[in-house]
């Protein structure tokens, strides 16, 4: 160990999307707090969080048909829609106040406008789109939303997908013009660039090892400085675990009892990408299919319009597969790792129940190029093998635990905030809706683990998330508020996205 001893308010642990959403948030409700940050890697956003690492959707339920459900009755249920876009709105009026308040600058350079498309297939598909359709279009949060089944539409919005089909060929479509693609890696970069400007002590290279309770009670942190080859040794009253697929093994370190009888399950993603840029302009949309059957909801196949390092490039994906890596840059040993006295019997138990998912992973893993081209050619009928290449996105550990609903060993799909009853340590778990919901998540952390400041800071919250703590769904007159001025400030509006358009193809 080095002499290297440090004392602080907060510790940040990775730096990702998250930790970069947290730490902006508190630097501006509480700015005299020292922040310190520690990243295993050379640069922020390298993980989950990179550009190329996910899909960049702006989960707001526009298009994602995993985020409503059909009934046995035929009637479709929109709960889950309406959730995850009141959480997006909160993100959208987060990052408005950072592009107003010049702590960020050039929307652009991490969130364009992009119509969100579900498109289905079949009849029974077209019906249960329809009947999705009238159901959302009922709430104002899904306000714009159009249907067609009629071929001549459909080619003017989706052009790529509708040639060559046969044309008795049940199709159908919804789309809505107020989607977006988010770069989150560069949003992640520029908010470090930001929190570096603010004293936040940030150190890359700088992997955590462990993690301990002091006998003061607070909480000691033991970090790899990689470069350096020396251990150093820092406390902190806070510390957050937002290291992604690192996450969990940290949260098993602190020894917390909230942390036990939790496990990971890593997925990891591919994507096609293409390479021919003609084929690239005729698509201009977030297209979002039916997850196959027994296939997870987070590898509903997409074929996406994408704006990254200033050019448009054309997605698809993402497939499915087994890695046991918690990282993309983790190791082979992650899994197995990760197995304690206290999980294994939840690990067991969900290994049993969700053998038809590992089948399918597995199945996913063995595709070959020629397989996965036949998957694109429902979206692309005449799509050619040699113009699109494969690439490797990130982890995504889901969470594995024991729930009242689903018994022991149940596997979770969404994000989950762990924090000790004391507040004094907080873990994010989980990978979906993501990067988009960050700012609703980090709210979450910040309301269990500073309960004693949540007064005080109201006013500030409010002034950066005007409908916090409101329903946007049941205040129209709101939700049209902040739908204009976050259009405005973003540059999502119809004239700026036409500006945008030519900023980014450039
Ligand atoms: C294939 C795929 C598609 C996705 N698509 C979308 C999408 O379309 N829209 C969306 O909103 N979300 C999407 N997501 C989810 C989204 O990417 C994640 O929810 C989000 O990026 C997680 O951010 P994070 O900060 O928690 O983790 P990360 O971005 O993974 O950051 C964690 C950081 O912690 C560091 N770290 C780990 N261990 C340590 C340690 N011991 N010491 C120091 N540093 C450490 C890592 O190096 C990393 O930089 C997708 C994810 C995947 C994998």
């Amino acid at each position: 160990m080095s002499d290297i001893q440090t004392k602080t308010d907060v510790i940040l642990i990775g730096a990702g999307i998250m930790s970069a959403t947290l730490g902006t948030l508190l630097k501006e409700l509480a700015p005299d707090w020292n922040i310190t940050v520690f990243e295993k890697l050379d640069k922020a956003g390298e993980e989950s969080s990179n550009e190329w690492n996910n899909a960049g959707t702006g989960h707001a339920a526009l298009c994602e048909l995993n985020y409503t459900v059909e009934k046995p009755d035929g009637s479709v249920d929109i709960s889950k829609a309406i959730n995850v876009n009141e959480q997006f709105q909160v993100s959208m009026q987060f990052w408005s106040y950072l592009v107003n308040s010049n702590l960020i600058r050039n929307p652009h350079d991490f969130i364009m406008p992009l119509p969100h498309v579900s498109m289905v297939q079949g009849e029974e598909n077209v019906a249960f789109l329809k009947r999705r359709f009238e159901e959302m279009t009922k709430n104002p949060l899904f306000k714009g939303m159009e249907f067609s089944d009629e071929p001549e539409k459909l080619k003017e919005w989706i052009p790529l997908i509708m040639q060559d089909r046969p044309a008795d060929e049940a199709i159908a479509a919804t789309k809505i013009d107020t989607g977006t693609d988010v770069n989150f890696g560069a949003l992640t970069r520029m908010l470090f660039e930001h929190l570096e400007t603010q004293n936040v002590e940030i150190n890359y290279k700088h992997s955590v090892e462990g993690i301990k309770r002091t006998k003061d009670g607070l909480w000691g942190v033991k970090v790899h400085d990689l470069d350096g080859c020396k251990m150093e040794y820092h406390t902190a009253k806070f510390v957050f675990l937002g290291a992604g697929g690192g996450s969990l093994e940290l949260l098993q370190k602190t020894g917390i009892p909230e942390g036990k009888h939790i496990g990971g399950f890593p997925i990891s993603g591919l994507f096609m990408v293409c390479n021919n840029q003609e084929v690239v302009e005729q698509h201009h949309a977030k297209v979002y299919g039916k997850a196959k059957v027994g296939a997870p909801p987070m590898s509903v196949p997409h074929l996406d319009t994408r704006y990254i390092d200033n050019k448009k490039s054309l997605l698809f994906g993402p497939f499915a597969g087994f890695s046991p890596k918690f990282l993309k840059n983790g190791s082979n040993m992650d899994l197995i790792a990760s197995v304690k006295p206290h999980n294994i019997t939840t690990l067991l138990a969900a290994g049993v129940k969700e053998m038809a998912l590992t089948k399918y992973l597995i199945q996913q893993l063995m595709l070959s190029k020629e397989q996965r081209m036949q998957e694109l050619r429902e979206f692309i009928p005449n799509a050619k093998t040699e113009e699109w290449d494969i690439v490797v996105a990130g982890q995504r550990v889901q969470v594995i635990k024991d729930t009242e609903a689903g018994g022991k060993g149940t596997l979770q799909f969404g994000t989950e905030v762990v924090s000790a009853a004391d507040g004094s340590v907080a873990a994010l778990l989980g990978a979906s809706p993501g990067a988009s919901t960050a700012v609703h998540v980090m709210l979450e952390v910040i309301n269990k683990c500073f309960p004693q400041h949540v007064k005080e800071w109201e006013a500030k919250i409010k002034e950066m998330i005007p409908s916090y703590g409101i329903s946007l769904m049941q205040n129209p007159e709101l939700l049209h508020e902040v739908h204009t001025s976050t259009a405005q400030i973003l540059g999502l509006s119809k004239s700026e996205s036409l500006e945008a358009a030519g900023h980014s193809v450039s």
